[in-house]
């Protein structure tokens, strides 16, 4: 992997040289907050949903207990500049935010986090880009244990138990049930499915992460007049569903397989929906939304 450089604790250097303590609250406890961000190219760089994202690891940074402000979309963008300059960076991009602990501590920690911001380089999916799911029997963290609403890096672990079942059992993702036995989300992506012509995705209360391009889906649906319903889904719904799509900002919009189905296409709803996704992201549609910062360097 090359050796980028990233802007870490308020200087840029390479991420080689960006060092914790092997004893930091961080990489013992999973003590972090975080969030994936793409950028993407057109005719000038288009950042999806900035302001959401920055919003929502503001409110992750709250709810852990780290005393600092966030800094702002227009500063952001002046450090992604400076990296796309000194990494020679003009593709698709993502990049990974993270406020963390640099101090030898436990996870009781009241240190102030220092952030990195890395670029990570990654295309759209391709069309017939999909995804094989299973329901595992690891079940989602109760938000009344852990908010789920918050980016925190412990709260993974809870998906590395699930995609290993889901492996085991020979699919690429795994589908997790919350405590109630309600569908929830995948590791990393909700869900939605498509029932008797009504679009479904498990409703906020289903513990899952308050997704950024779930919302868009959502926005994009209604635009459109597709009747669309966020309840509480059943495995059953799962299994006499006509179409499966997870999204996700890296995940984008990923059409499903339920493992075992054979005679598997992607369904029509799925592709509208990666089509007007992909309009979306670069301001080509749904432009009364602001959903996208805009920059040329
Ligand atoms: N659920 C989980 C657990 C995630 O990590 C992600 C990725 N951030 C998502 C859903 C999708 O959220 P978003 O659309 O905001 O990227």
């Amino acid at each position: 992997m090359k050796d980028y450089y990233i802007y870490y604790n308020n200087n840029f250097v390479r991420q080689s040289n960006a060092t914790l303590p092997v004893l930091s609250a961080s990489t013992q406890f999973g003590l972090n907050v975080f969030e994936g961000i793409r950028i993407y190219k057109e005719d000038a760089y288009y950042v999806f949903r900035l302001e959401d994202h920055l919003k929502r690891l503001n409110n992750s940074l709250n709810q852990i207990g780290f005393k600092t402000k966030i800094i702002s979309s227009k500063n952001f963008v002046e450090i992604l500049k400076e990296l796309m300059i000194l990494n020679d960076i003009k593709t698709d991009f993502s990049i990974r935010f993270t406020y963390l602990v640099k101090e030898v501590e436990s996870w009781s920690s009241n240190s102030n986090p220092v952030f990195f911001i890395a670029p990570l380089i990654r295309e759209r999916n391709s069309s017939d880009y999909f995804k094989t799911i299973v329901l595992t029997k690891i079940r989602r963290i109760s938000s009344l244990a852990m908010d789920m609403k918050v980016k925190c890096g412990a709260n993974y672990i809870n998906g590395r138990y699930a995609l290993l079942e889901a492996k085991s059992k020979g699919a690429d993702l795994p589908i997790l049930k919350n405590k109630d036995g309600f569908i929830s989300e995948s590791t990393g992506a909700c869900i939605f499915l498509v029932k008797n012509g009504v679009v479904v995705t498990p409703s906020l209360d289903s513990d899952i992460l308050e997704s950024i391009t779930r919302d868009t889906v959502i926005k994009i649906l209604i635009e459109n007049d597709y009747k669309i319903e966020e309840r509480h889904v059943l495995e059953e719904d799962l299994n006499e569903s006509d179409e499966i799509f997870l999204c996700g900002t890296s995940a984008e919009i990923t059409p499903i397989k339920l493992l075992g189905i054979k005679d598997f296409k992607i369904g029509d709803l799925t592709k509208f929906i990666s089509k007007e996704y992909k309009y979306a992201t670069t301001a080509k549609k749904y432009k009364n939304y602001s959903w996208t910062t805009k920059f040329k360097i």
